[in-house]
């Protein structure tokens, strides 16, 4: 905390894994001790800020700082999204990027951990300001990215508009036509699947978890935050799985809808439109909508945060306890506050964290990145059917490492373990780097 002041994200962050990694580094403390690691596992290796300055429509010249934090390259080249909303600040970046070193080393690929973005905020901008703020943000980024070295994706606020903005701006700069990005449009690059990837790796999770668990998904209603790219496709592979989905929201209201959502409906509004959830009432007129947020009050089996970094609170958790909630699993980066998620476990709710649970997303970005490399293209059952192997895969290696440790059934210390025992091997055999 000393070192890094006014990272509050980051320090919880930390803090969750140290926690959990205790088991480990007691087992081997000398040699923690000794070569440093858990000093320079929260070290990132390399932090970049940088001036974008923008011209808007009305010929104001305009001023944001973009961030890439390079933080782990010890199992690949740095992977991770760039995220574009007024709250960014470098806390906030650091905090995923150290996230995203397990949640890569999760999925079994070879790619390290990084994040980045800007304090941009995409919203109420015309196409041409956002295209010249990304060619802006891009023209100084592509100094320190590449194929081979650091390979960005989309966050927050970062869509195929804004990834394919960047991608044009990179190659007209380097002359390089290479997998530098990921969620690229499928013309010039980008795999299939990919924009679904998160949401239904998601619920690949949730399925598997259950299973372990002895429970059936099919016939659970379910309550999703957010209505972005993850909570879209989360809702629409819960319906697949025969979830009902009573809930989405925005940064601004939620919405409540008895029958389920429906997912056409909310891609129309939030794709298309770029709208506000106050339309949803225009398509479902038997829905409530609510300003402020409230998602978490509704009695469902299953709570899917999916917007954004603590949004499930203290009181959020006990209301879904009281209401009888079987499991609650992370799409968003951090949703549920450390308070929160310790009660939630406390009360027997099965919790899969997001550094798991949402994983699907940068995994399928790395087989756009091996696809790229093949130049060839997946037909998307190809790419959906391997991610759902990989959500398997993940499911069984957080809860065997739980296991291992004395902890069963706690997925939050299963993915921390599970995700640090490869890096931390191969940073030792990398020498003192
Ligand atoms: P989007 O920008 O597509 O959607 C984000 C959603 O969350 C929107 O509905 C947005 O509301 C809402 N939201 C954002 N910030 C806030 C806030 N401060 N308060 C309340 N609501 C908010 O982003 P994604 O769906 O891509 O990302 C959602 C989460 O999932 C993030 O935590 C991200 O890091 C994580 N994630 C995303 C992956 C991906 O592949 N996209 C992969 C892994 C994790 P509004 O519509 O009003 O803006």
């Amino acid at each position: 905390v000393k070192k890094n002041p006014a990272e509050p994200e980051f320090h919880q962050a930390v803090k969750e894994v140290l926690e959990s990694l205790r088991v480990v580094v007691e087992a081997n403390e000398e040699k923690f001790r000794k070569d440093a690691l858990l000093e320079r596992l929260v070290e990132p290796e390399r932090q970049i800020k940088f001036r974008v300055p923008w011209v808007d429509d009305k010929g104001q010249v305009q001023v944001n700082t973009g961030y890439r934090v390079q933080f782990n390259s010890a199992i690949g080249p740095y992977k991770g999204g760039l995220r574009l909303h007024p709250s960014v600040n470098l806390g906030i970046i650091k905090f995923l990027g150290f996230e995203q070193i397990f949640k890569n080393s999760l999925t079994g690929l070879p790619i390290g951990g990084g994040k980045g973005g800007s304090d941009f905020d995409p919203k109420g901008k015309s196409d041409r300001e956002v295209m010249a703020f990304c060619q802006s943000f891009m023209t100084e980024l592509c100094k320190y990215i590449g194929a081979d070295t650091d390979v960005p994706a989309g966050d927050i606020g970062t869509g195929a508009r804004e990834i394919g903005y960047m991608f044009g701006q990179y190659k007209r700069i380097k002359g390089l036509y290479e997998g530098v990005l990921t969620g690229k449009g499928l013309s010039y690059g980008g795999s299939l699947a990919r924009t679904e990837a998160t949401g239904y790796g998601l619920l690949y999770l949730t399925q598997e978890i259950l299973k372990i668990n002895g429970k059936e998904i099919s016939g659970m209603t379910a309550a999703v935050s957010g209505s972005g790219n993850v909570a879209i496709y989360a809702i629409q592979k819960a319906q697949e799985l025969g979830v009902k989905v009573l809930t989405c929201s925005d940064s601004t209201g939620w919405v409540y809808d008895p029958e389920g959502i429906d997912v056409a409906a909310l891609k129309e509004i939030k794709e298309v439109k770029r709208a506000r959830l106050t339309e949803y009432k225009n398509y479902r007129p038997n829905s409530e909508y609510h300003e402020g947020r409230g998602v978490w009050t509704i009695k469902v089996d299953l709570a899917l945060p999916c917007a954004t970094q603590n949004e499930l609170l203290l009181d959020d958790a006990k209301q879904l306890v009281a209401n009888g909630v079987t499991a609650v699993c992370e799409g968003a980066n951090m949703p549920t506050t450390l308070e929160a998620t310790e009660y939630l476990q406390a009360n027997g709710v099965i919790f899969a964290p997001g550094k798991a649970a949402n994983a699907g997303g940068v995994a399928t970005s790395a087989l756009e990145m091996s696809q790229n490399s093949e130049r060839l293209s997946w037909s998307f059952e190809e790419v959906d059917a391997k991610l759902q192997q990989i959500m398997i895969n993940i499911t069984h290696n957080i809860a065997d490492a739980a296991e291992r440790y004395g902890m069963p059934g706690n997925y939050v210390a299963g993915a921390n373990i599970a995700g640090f025992e490869k890096v931390v091997n191969a940073m030792t055999a990398q020498g003192i780097v």
